[in-house]
């Protein structure tokens, strides 16, 4: 892909954009992505790291390349948050590493899950925890297991590849691609292109950060199209063709910002060429000076929609896209997918949920065993951490059920259980300041017992701190976590407030409530407020996020 600078538009300059002239690194990231691809770190985790153990790591590799395969050291138990930004890495890493297990599309067979479940219970003590991008994580690894890990993962077609670092990350799909009698478009075909094409493609593999993609033609829009860097959204234009809108710049974090559309229709055959023209814009034009201003949003801010598809269409795709409609508001149920739904088939899916998907090696084969007996082969994992087994027939859909609820696997769950997300906070992450899956099982717990008759889909996302990987902003109940100060004037853990966020072609963030904070312990008494008070003032029709 050619990728000459355009004469003809004014950029910012000095942001390290390597399509302007500005190769030399402009920090320590980018120093350690020139001196050696990400990518190269697998074959020396093979033949040294994992027979010399931990102690043999080089540092740079330890704490930036090992990301490109999915692994990051975790927090050293013990460390309380306040420690979190004063102490150095080397202080809060552990001797282990959560590994991030990618799983496009959210699609797994009961072999894959099966895979899973093995490394967890042999090499991650047991742990696995559904993410909101549709992976699992474990922990607890130890260098020494890595290329085993692999050798059962990769037998049979699972990856680490690109997990985490700055690549293109998992590509979210929806759980019901192909089954829904109602999608606009079934992208299983696109995802695994782009697979095929991108991931683990050394041209691809520095980039500036990194690079969230969603393509979906679900009618929820369960694949969350405007919080990722670029999402191709399924529509069927104006002569009936099914294909995708493209939108690009979306993100959260500590500086949110909505992606845009470009107005463009992409073919399905068109899509991967597509994808690799607005990360190859990305990996040329994006900003690698500040690694707080590199994500794609900032470079869409300043271009601007009309400018980002023209070097799109000149520069990388050497031809132009048609014009193409918007997609529709969301419809068709919920994003999480759970729940006993007809496929288009006359089978049935069901999804169920974990609380804040936390699950574990033996749940994930009494899974697969489940999906086995009832459904064909396929599982489905969701972008709100829970799982969806697919084809059950119509006869075996209530002693399915019946199994599900029985091992806590709710298919249908309270409205607490079913829209509170957690990120993984202090027990492993390293950038935690607070605890997050404890506090938002208790949470649960405690919601469902004082309000048992709520109803209302309202969605309580905890976060460990500012970065908002189980997405503060657009919750109705966005928690980030922080330090607060308690009745008794001593420093303990809490959360900042924002709330109604939403999402949706109206889509909107969640305000942060200026001033307003509440320690851990109090938090079920603060849910308990804002909802009770939602509950009896609402109209009629009325969100939470209006
Ligand atoms: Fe870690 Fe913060 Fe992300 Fe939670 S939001 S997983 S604490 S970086």
């Amino acid at each position: 892909m050619s990728t000459p600078a355009s004469r003809h538009h004014k950029r910012p300059r000095g942001e390290g954009q390597w399509a302007l002239g500005y190769r030399e690194p402009l920090n320590k990231n980018e120093e350690n992505k020139k001196n050696d691809d990400g990518l190269n770190v697998r074959q020396r985790i093979i033949d040294i790291y994992s027979k010399r153990g931990f102690d043999s790591i080089d540092p740079a590799d330890l704490r930036g390349r090992m990301r490109w395969y999915g692994l990051y050291t975790q927090r050293k138990p013990g460390i309380d948050g306040g420690k979190t930004a004063v102490l150095a890495p080397e202080e809060l890493d552990d001797r282990y590493f959560m590994l991030r297990v990618r799983i496009d599309g959210g699609q797994l067979d009961v072999r894959q899950l099966r895979a899973i479940a093995d490394v967890s219970n042999l090499y991650g003590r047991g742990t696995a925890d559904l993410t909101d991008r549709q992976n699992i994580q474990l922990h607890w690894v130890e260098i020494e297991s890595v290329p085993d890990i692999w050798e059962r993962l990769e037998s049979v077609g699972l990856s680490t590849t690109e997990a985490c670092g700055d690549t293109p990350r998992v590509i979210l799909g929806c759980p019901l691609a192909g089954i829904d009698a109602e999608e606009t478009i079934d992208a299983t075909e696109q995802i695994r292109e782009i697979n095929e094409r991108f991931i683990g493609n050394p041209e691809f593999s520095n980039l500036p950060r990194k690079f969230k993609s969603a393509l979906s033609g679900c009618v929820a829009h369960c694949t969350v199209h405007e919080i990722n860097d670029v999402a191709f959204v399924g529509v069927v234009n104006e002569d009936g063709e099914q294909g995708y809108d493209l939108w690009v710049g979306g993100g959260l974090s500590t500086n949110p910002m909505l992606g845009r559309r470009l107005g463009v229709f992409v073919s399905p055959e068109r899509a991967a060429d597509v994808f690799g023209g607005v990360i190859g814009i990305f990996r040329d034009y994006g900003y690698r000076r500040l690694r707080h201003r590199a994500r794609l949003k900032f470079l869409v801010g300043d271009w601007g929609v009309e400018r980002f598809r023209e070097v799109l269409e000149t520069e990388y795709l050497k031809e132009p896209l048609p014009d193409g409609p918007a997609p529709q508001e969301p419809r068709g149920g919920r994003r999480d997918h759970v729940g006993v739904f007809p496929q288009k088939d006359g089978n049935f899916y069901v999804g169920f949920a974990p609380k804040v998907g936390r699950l574990d090696g033996d749940r994930l084969h009494l899974i697969a065993d489940l999906a086995e007996r009832y459904g064909s082969d396929r599982i489905r994992t969701t972008t709100e951490q829970k799982m969806v087994i697919l084809d059950v027939t119509p006869d075996r859909v209530d002693a399915l059920v019946a199994e599900l609820e029985a091992n806590d696997l709710q298919v249908n769950p309270s409205t607490f259980r079913r829209h509170t997300m957690a990120c993984t906070g202090i027990e492993y992450c390293k950038l935690a300041i607070v605890e997050t899956k404890a506090t938002a099982m208790q949470l649960i717990d405690e919601l469902e017992r004082r309000l048992p008759t709520f109803e209302e889909p309202l969605t309580i996302n905890v976060n460990g701190c500012p970065n908002s990987c189980a997405r503060i902003q657009v919750a109705d109940i966005g928690l980030k976590g922080q330090l607060v100060v308690d009745e008794n004037g001593e420093q303990v853990e809490g959360f900042q407030i924002h709330l109604g966020g939403s999402l949706g072609v109206s889509s909107g963030f969640g305000r942060k409530v200026r001033g307003l904070k509440t320690t851990a312990a109090a938090l079920p008494d603060y849910v308990e407020r804002v909802v009770t008070h939602y509950d009896t003032q609402k109209k009629d029709g009325e969100s939470f996020a209006d």
